[in-house]
């Protein structure tokens, strides 16, 4: 792939938060979305071409910090995520993202972006995603349980991507369900505001939960899943962090991004390590089947992988061609003489 702006090639092209959404819009958040979608998957088609590691996850009382590094051998790329459940209630992001692009041929970046906003729109585009393959034919009702920061993003990904037109959403903080709902009305989506999780999945064939709390909790039990349902289970992401009673996991045929990472983070966190799952990337790739029948019940339980972010950094370098929405950034020394970098300190003085 052509890596080209900028043109001093020790500048770094910095995406900041503002410029992002400049982008987005510039593009168009359902285009986008699809696109995202389209990108990843092109990249789970290659899988094993990526050099993978399950991420460097540094836990504390309150939460975890994550370093997630990926390279495709040409390009390497790694993100800094945190999880804090409870920074909402601090006013705080529970995810706020930053990440960065090299070239692996000389080691320079090549951008350096926010990934906060980026980080939900590629989540809600693997969801979609994993949906084309695995969602019942023409899904057009899905549940999201949890509406938070990613539950828009999750909302308008399902839409422009397979279609869904009505969204039924719950939160146990009714003001997070009001907002979604507000943010969601002028989508094209049709919306309900329901009581309760058992009522939001009512006639949904697909449901999204999305929840943040750092515990080992039951947003959904097994008598709440019906058969033939496609669960995009987003919110259990870290250990002793799950949403989903693990009796549901027995029912369910289960796909994940990356299963070294997923057997330590995702629900299957609550199986025995020989649990079956499946990679998403085989279904792509044509290596495996996805959805069998009509009944199965399917989960994709997403934790977010290092291959993803690769996949959006990318385009969103890609995308930056043509437009003023970054700033260069001067935070590579690079001296004329390689070998002087002491001279050019000593005539900065
Ligand atoms: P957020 O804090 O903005 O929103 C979470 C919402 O969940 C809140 O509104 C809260 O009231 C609600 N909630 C908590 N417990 C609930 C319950 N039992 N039933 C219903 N609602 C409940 O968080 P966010 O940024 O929207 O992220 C949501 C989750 O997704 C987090 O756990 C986050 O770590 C995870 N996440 C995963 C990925 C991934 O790739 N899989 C990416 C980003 C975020």
């Amino acid at each position: 792939m052509a890596l080209s702006l900028p043109s001093d090639k020790a500048l770094v092209p910095f995406v900041s938060v503002e410029n992002m959404m400049r982008l987005v819009h510039h593009i168009g958040i359902e285009p986008m979305l699809v696109d995202l979608t389209n990108v990843i998957e092109a990249d789970f088609r290659r899988w094993p071409v990526f050099d993978k590691t399950p991420r460097v996850a540094s836990h504390s009382r309150d939460g975890v910090i994550e370093l997630m590094p990926v390279s495709d051998g040409e390009i390497y790329s790694f993100k800094y995520v945190n999880g804090h459940p409870k920074n909402m209630a601090r006013g705080l992001q529970t995810v706020t993202a930053l990440g960065l692009l090299a070239k692996v041929s000389t080691g320079y970046p090549v951008l350096l972006a926010e990934m906060t906003l980026l980080t939900a729109l590629r989540t809600a585009a693997t969801s979609a995603l994993a949906a084309r393959y695995l969602a019942p034919k023409r899904a057009d009702i899905m549940a999201i349980i949890g509406n938070g920061a990613q539950a828009e993003f999750q909302a308008l990904a399902m839409k422009a991507v397979l279609g869904v037109r009505k969204i039924r959403l719950y939160d146990i903080d009714p003001a997070a369900t009001e907002k979604a709902a507000r943010n969601l009305s002028d989508t094209g989506i049709d919306v309900a505001v329901c009581p309760s999780a058992e009522s939001a999945i009512e006639g949904s064939q697909i449901i999204t939960t999305c929840t943040a709390d750092k515990q080992l909790a039951t947003v959904l039990t097994d008598n709440m899943v019906g058969a033939g349902v496609h669960i995009n289970a987003v919110g259990g992401d870290s250990p002793g962090k799950t949403e989903l009673h693990r009796n549901i996991l027995l029912r369910a045929d289960s796909f994940v991004e990356y299963a070294p990472q997923t057997r330590i983070e995702g629900e299957i966190q609550q199986m025995a390590p020989d649990y079956p799952v499946t990679e998403l990337w085989t279904v792509i790739s044509s290596q495996a089947q996805g959805r069998r029948s009509a009944s199965q019940v399917t989960l994709f339980d997403s934790v977010g992988f290092a291959v993803e972010d690769f996949s959006a950094l990318r385009y969103v370098r890609e995308s930056l061609m043509g437009t003023d929405y970054f700033q260069n950034l001067d935070i590579i020394a690079d001296p004329d003489d390689p070998r002087d970098l002491y001279g050019m300190l000593l005539r900065a003085q």
